[in-house]
């Protein structure tokens, strides 16, 4: 069976690739657990120059693989290769000149009390074994690039699954990879398929699970996985939220509004997607976003100028229509937008911002992934905190304002993994600092260290070279006892004084 990759703007056929079956997967875990094993031996300095390879070809490549992007998923080629081919190639460098920070040298725990029988302990981190990376269509190049080459560089093996609506993007990731002769021909394997037909046994076979997409298959991956017990790393949704003080860059934070909402037609975690306006700037803030809204260029996505592209294909631009129409029944009034775009063939939703929002209703709680921007209003500060946090996600929000600390304040009141001051969206690219949210949006952290730690065991060494018995062994005779008597002297010399 193939899956066939359509270009969403014009709905032509870019190409197909063939499916794997169960087994196949299998087989697939099998030969990169084979290939790890010699992989993991190598140093880890040696083993991130070779990944560091990648780069030469990437730079080689970059306006084909842009264009790839572009027609597989529907953005505009240089927006594909600023937040996605730039963004694997900077990561990699960052990754290449970190990980011996990380995971490099072996550390030694002080032991107290136990050091004195000579005893010594030595912590280090141990590849996972063959992860396994689940990767979405809204960024198919980027988001398991990094995840692959941090898994790669630590040691691993991977088994890498595309979305289907990326699959020509996927193959690309893998034929990139293999133009680094050092790197193992088994070590890095691709499968296509549906995630309902290879999802449960790519969970089953792996020793890790990197998986980006939606909240409801990142609760069945962590469901299966409790079969197994196999750590899970889930990035998922997102409602990020962008806060304006009266006292804010005007200017800035309307084109950071409209950039961090469109951006990939709003098929972006951490696209900007609720906008709370403090009361005495609403109206003004709002009529210059939707004049600059209606100014944005809708079209295809190769041709110079368009702003905004398609969305990745009709059954998500069908949910995004139905959100809105959900949102008009509940109250909320279209400003701009609001509609498919009646002049394009693909699919493409008009930039939409949505006004009369209140914080109850679906279109502000619930994740709408495509260009609807929900706008509401807020008296003081303390009612925009409860507001932004009352809600399921937690990915990244963002704070307006000319006051840094009065920002940064604020930002520490708010549940997410991220929170940007006079910034939005941009931090994804911020490769060597840690990636996710809490709540719905999911567990773990991908990016810099953390993303090593993800994929990476920590490893006891102890080492004794006491060449007595040790006090707390067999037998319990009287000897025994009195040095019991002992440590419980010790103890006490334990109390922390206060
Ligand atoms: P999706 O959940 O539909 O699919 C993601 C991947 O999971 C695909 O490869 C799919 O084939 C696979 N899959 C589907 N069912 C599976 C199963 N039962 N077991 C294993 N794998 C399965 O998500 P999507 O539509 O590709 O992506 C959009 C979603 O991803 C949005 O909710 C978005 O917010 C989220 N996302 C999150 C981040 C982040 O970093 N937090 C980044 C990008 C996208």
């Amino acid at each position: 069976m193939q899956i066939e990759s359509i270009n969403p703007a014009n709905l032509e056929r870019n190409g197909a690739v063939e499916t794997h079956d169960e087994e196949e997967v299998i087989e697939c875990f099998v030969k990169a657990r084979k290939a790890q094993q010699e992989w993991k031996r190598i140093q880890v300095l040696e083993r991130a120059s070779i990944i560091a390879r990648v780069n030469e070809s990437l730079v080689d490549q970059i306006d084909e693989l842009s264009l790839l992007v572009c027609r597989e998923v529907g953005k505009p080629p240089l927006e594909a290769f600023i937040s996605e081919i730039y963004g694997a190639i900077d990561s990699t460098f960052h990754y290449y000149n970190s990980v011996s920070e990380v995971l490099g040298e072996e550390r030694e725990i002080p032991l107290g009390f136990y050091s004195s029988l000579d005893k010594r302990s030595f912590v280090y981190r141990k590849p996972a074994g063959v992860v396994a990376v689940i990767g979405p269509f809204n960024f198919p190049f980027v988001i398991p690039f990094q995840q692959i080459v941090q898994s790669l560089i630590a040691g691993n093996g991977v088994v890498f699954k595309p979305s289907s609506e990326a699959v020509l993007v996927g193959e690309a990731i893998y034929n990139i990879l293999h133009t680094i002769e050092e790197l193992p021909e088994d070590l890095m394997q691709v499968v296509f398929g549906s995630g309902s037909k290879l999802g449960r046994v790519m969970v089953d076979e792996a020793n890790r699970v990197i998986f980006t997409g939606s909240t409801n298959t990142g609760k069945a991956i962590m469901r299966r996985a409790a079969n197994t017990l196999t750590p899970v790393a889930l990035e998922l949704g997102g409602k990020s939220a962008m806060v304006v003080l009266p006292d804010a860059n005007m200017d800035r934070a309307v084109r950071a509004a409209a950039w961090g909402c469109f951006i990939n037609s709003g098929q972006v975690c951490a696209s900007v997607k609720r906008l709370f306006l403090h009361e005495s700037i609403k109206d003004d803030f709002t009529s210059r976003l939707v004049e600059f809204t209606n100014k944005l260029v809708q079209g295809y996505p190769e041709e110079p100028g368009t702003d905004i592209g398609a969305m990745v294909n009709q059954e998500q631009m069908q949910l995004v229509l139905d959100a809105i129409e959900r949102a008009r029944e509940q109250g909320a009034k279209v400003l701009s937008g609001g509609r498919r775009n009646p002049d394009l063939e693909g699919y493409f939703i008009e930039p939409t911002l949505l006004g009369e929002c209140t914080n109850s209703m679906d279109c502000v709680q619930q994740e709408i992934f495509g260009p609807v921007l929900v706008i509401l209003s807020f008296s003081s500060e303390a009612e925009a905190i409860k507001m932004v946090n009352d809600n399921p996600y937690g990915l990244t929000s963002s704070i307006w304002t000319e006051n840094i600390d009065r920002g940064k304040q604020f930002a520490r009141e708010i549940d997410t993994g991220t929170m940007m001051v006079n910034e939005c969206v941009y931090s994804f690219a911020l490769a060597m600092t840690p990636w996710g949210g809490p709540k719905a949006s999911g567990i773990g952290r991908t990016h810099g260290e953390y993303g090593f730690l993800e994929v990476t065991e920590p490893f006891h060494l102890n080492v004794d070279r006491y060449k007595e018995m040790d006090p707390w062994w067999m037998p319990y005779d009287k000897d025994f006892r009195e040095i019991m008597d002992n440590f419980k002297h010790i103890a006490k010399s334990l109390v922390v004084k206060q």
